[in-house]
């Protein structure tokens, strides 16, 4: 499994300079499983210049989706795959409530577009699953679970050939509101996951003005890896706020701390796009 960040920005893209190391494009994750099929997670920004890669193949994309705030599918109108004639993309819309299984197109109607979905060339398809949580993608067996976010969503788990990633952004370990997956349910989801992509929005300067916004304060994040016994976590999602400077000066904590703490045996780092991890099993 290969796993390439194209996007790991929460909200809204981050412009200039301070923003060069980990990068501004929105929520994306490319995986190209064993078997070579393409998996895309979330359709932010980042999916622009994946998509450039994407359209030099012919073979299916199979989209899945979290949710569809706007960083999450706002990269779909400029996806090139999309124009092109026949092209099969599979998308997996997220568990949100309401039920908007079709909102990634939408946006690209009315007056929020000036394409419209219509118009796309590609063979484009929802899965719906029947309400199953488990299903198969190529090598891969998929599952997901709900996260705790306003509007809802969907957390993935990839298994392919021996190796296991969990997909889990804009969820809130510790909301106001009722969770939909409790911190013991995370604690299975994650059992023997070799990389973790976790939301890691905000930090503590940021609480409680936030709380209940539906993102992790960064300690959380670090402390359910360790607790999952995660191989590997890469903090995702980074706030528009948080420079190159200030994600650098979080690590240097978690280092400090993992330091103290020798019995957690866990890589732990923050997401920058461009970042290529090969998992082998
Ligand atoms: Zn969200």
């Amino acid at each position: 499994m290969i796993v390439t960040f194209y996007g790991v920005r929460g909200s809204m893209p981050a412009v200039g300079a301070e923003f060069t190391k980990y990068g501004g494009n929105t929520a994306c994750v490319h995986i190209e499983l064993t078997d070579g099929t393409d998996i895309v997670l979330d359709s932010g920004t980042g999916i622009v210049p994946l998509g450039e890669k994407l359209a030099q193949k012919d073979t299916p994309i199979h989209l899945l989706l979290t949710h569809n705030h706007w960083d999450h599918i706002q990269g779909f109108p400029f996806f090139r795959p999309a124009y092109q004639q026949g092209r099969q993309i599979q998308i997996t819309p997220g568990l949100t409530e309401p039920k908007q299984d079709t909102a990634i197109l939408e946006q690209m109607s009315a007056t929020w577009f000036p394409i419209s979905y219509q118009q796309l060339s590609a063979d484009i398809r929802f899965s719906y699953l029947n309400g199953q949580d488990n299903w198969k993608i190529g090598s891969a067996n998929i599952s997901r679970t709900k996260i705790n976010h306003p509007g809802g969503g969907s957390a993935y788990l990839i298994e392919d050939n021996g190796i296991k990633l969990a997909y889990i952004t804009d969820n809130e370990l510790a909301p106001p509101y009722p969770q939909e997956t409790s911190y013991n349910e995370w604690l299975s989801f994650l059992q023997s996951v070799d990389l973790l992509i976790h939301d890691a929005q905000y930090a503590e300067q940021d609480m409680p003005f936030k709380h209940g916004w539906g993102h992790s304060v960064i300690e959380q994040t670090v402390e359910l890896a360790c607790q999952a016994k995660v191989k590997q976590c890469a903090l995702y999602s980074h706030d528009i706020s948080r420079t190159d400077q200030h994600i650098d000066r979080q690590l240097i904590a978690i280092d400090q701390y993992l330091t103290e703490h020798e019995e957690f045996e866990i890589d732990i780092f923050a997401a920058a796009e461009g970042m290529v991890i090969e998992l082998n099993g």
